[in-house]
């Protein structure tokens, strides 16, 4: 696994990243630098939708897209949207410890009499769902499928600084992740 980098002081943010939303946003989540003012979204924030897990950044700061596993493939429009209307150069795409959208097929047969039971559908509407979207919305390994996603949006809109981070649940902290 690629390395977390811990972000305990300022001088722990890489050069690179110094003025930028990037940055900011570490110092707001990790380490609870007073809010400023924002008129406009400052970059797009793409992570999980788990509800373990929220961010401490002020009001118009970031466009947010919450989606299991963080996975953008599916809402490309909306990420289009922020860069050509929103004006965003950055990107941060946030992983997770302990994600559900991993190995959904183990959570085959709950998912399935979850439905039925929960929502009133019949079991074979409920069989076809999950089969039919599993694949689309499974993630594998939480920071391998990070890194392609990182990858995969760095090929797709060139312009824009796209920048790994992980969220452990454990302490609430943001993470950057070295890469090789
Ligand atoms: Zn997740």
């Amino acid at each position: 696994m690629d390395r977390l980098i811990p972000i305990l002081k300022t001088n722990d943010i890489p050069e690179k990243y110094i003025q930028t939303p990037v940055a900011q946003l570490l110092e707001y989540h990790d380490l609870n630098t007073p809010f400023e003012t924002y008129d406009n979204a400052q970059l797009l924030i793409g992570m999980c939708m788990d509800n373990r897990k929220n961010l401490n950044i002020p009001d118009n700061f970031a466009y947010i897209i919450r989606t299991g596993g963080g996975n953008l493939r599916y809402s490309e429009f909306k990420v289009s949207y922020a860069i050509a209307i929103g004006k965003v150069k950055y990107i941060v795409l946030i992983g997770h410890s302990n994600c559900g959208m991993v190995d959904l097929f183990s959570k085959k047969e709950a998912f399935i009499s979850g439905l039925v039971e929960e929502a009133g559908w019949q079991r074979d509407w409920a069989e076809d769902h999950f089969i039919h979207f599993s694949p689309m919305f499974e993630i594998g390994s939480e920071i391998d499928f990070l890194m392609s996603e990182t990858k995969r949006l760095r090929l797709r809109y060139s312009k824009i600084n796209i920048v790994p981070m992980y969220y452990q649940l454990e302490d609430n902290k943001l993470y950057l992740i070295e890469e090789h």
